[in-house]
């Protein structure tokens, strides 16, 4: 930097990091998690004074992008804006305790974007024992009640050990095989719930969109199909399953050709999973009251609740 020059943003954001720690308004897993996600960002700033001028012009707003989430999530906390949505932080929290064990301390921050995504965008750090966690909703598109909110246990499930490896890769199979395993993790412990946000973001994305696929992610459509595909092993012998599967999007929902070999690959290594991670899952007959038991007591679950929720829209509905 040139003496007498202003530090740029992103370096400015390091000290302020790191005074924010200093005085104690950040806890220190909260630090390293945004220390992290600094040099990401700083990578990628780095990274565009290489570009020529036609890259660097599509990456340029992307880019400014990404520093603006960072200084608005950073000033949020400064200020003690920590948490944006009390619903989803419930279910961030019982989701994070199921995928972390209880005895993780975890801290959690919940932003509103200033950048206008129309998903959920999440950042996570862990180490024994601790883990931050910041999760940042949308300003158009409401996650934080149904049929939406299922997909916060989705990003919850990118704290999860293994799936955090996986989504961090630097191959693109391995990533995608990251977010179908958050994809299981999420039913897993949000149940059918998790099947009718599905379809809820496809209705959002509509039909086309619902079929492209992209650098971190497998199109929807193949995420439904690996959702239709552990639907039995995740509740056997069980109508849970059936009523799961019934609410994801209809079959004429299929990934583009080129999709389709990765996607029998994804379903083989999904379906497999679902042995390794039952001892998360819940049992179905807590599915079974909530659908079909006439249970009215969600005991204290807000995971159970959505269920109950998603469960009354459908008896609802059979009347109209
Ligand atoms: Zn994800």
């Amino acid at each position: 930097m040139a003496a007498g020059s202003s530090p740029r943003p992103i370096d400015r954001l390091r000290t302020v990091v790191e005074e924010l720690r200093r005085i104690g308004i950040l806890s220190d897993p909260m630090a390293s998690l945004l220390r992290e996600w600094i040099d990401e960002v700083a990578g990628q700033v780095a990274a565009f004074a290489t570009y020529g001028p036609e890259i660097q012009g599509r990456l340029h707003s992307k880019l400014k992008k990404s520093v603006l989430v960072l200084e608005s999530v950073v000033a949020d906390l400064a200020s003690g804006k920590r948490i944006a949505d009390s619903a989803s932080e419930r279910i961030l929290r019982e989701s994070l305790t199921r995928f972390l064990g209880g005895g993780t301390s975890i801290d959690l921050a919940i932003a509103l974007s200033p950048v206008d995504y129309r998903g959920l965008r999440s950042a996570v750090w862990l180490n024994e024992g601790a883990a931050a966690f910041v999760l940042l909703l949308s300003p158009s598109v409401d996650f934080t009640r149904n049929p939406l909110l299922p997909r916060t246990v989705h990003e919850a499930a990118h704290a999860e050990a293994s799936a955090h490896a996986l989504v961090t890769h630097m191959d693109i199979f391995e990533r995608w095989s990251g977010e179908a395993l958050c994809d299981l993790l999420a039913a897993m412990i949000a149940g059918p719930a998790f099947y009718f946000s599905t379809t809820a973001v496809v209705e959002l994305l509509g039909k086309e969109r619902s079929r492209d696929s992209d650098f971190g992610h497998p199109s929807m459509a193949t995420r439904a199909q690996l959702l239709r595909a552990v639907g039995p092993l995740l509740w056997p012998e069980s109508p849970v399953a059936g009523i799961a599967i019934q609410a994801l999007p209809d079959r004429t929902l299929v990934c583009k050709p080129n999709e389709l070999r990765y996607e029998e690959n994804l379903e083989r290594r999904t379906t497999a999973q679902v042995a390794t991670y039952q001892g998360l899952s819940t049992d179905k007959v807590v599915w079974e009251g909530a659908y079909l038991g006439g249970q009215e007591d969600a005991q204290g679950s807000a995971l159970v609740a959505l269920n109950m929720d998603f469960a009354a829209n459908a008896t609802r509905g059979r009347g109209t």
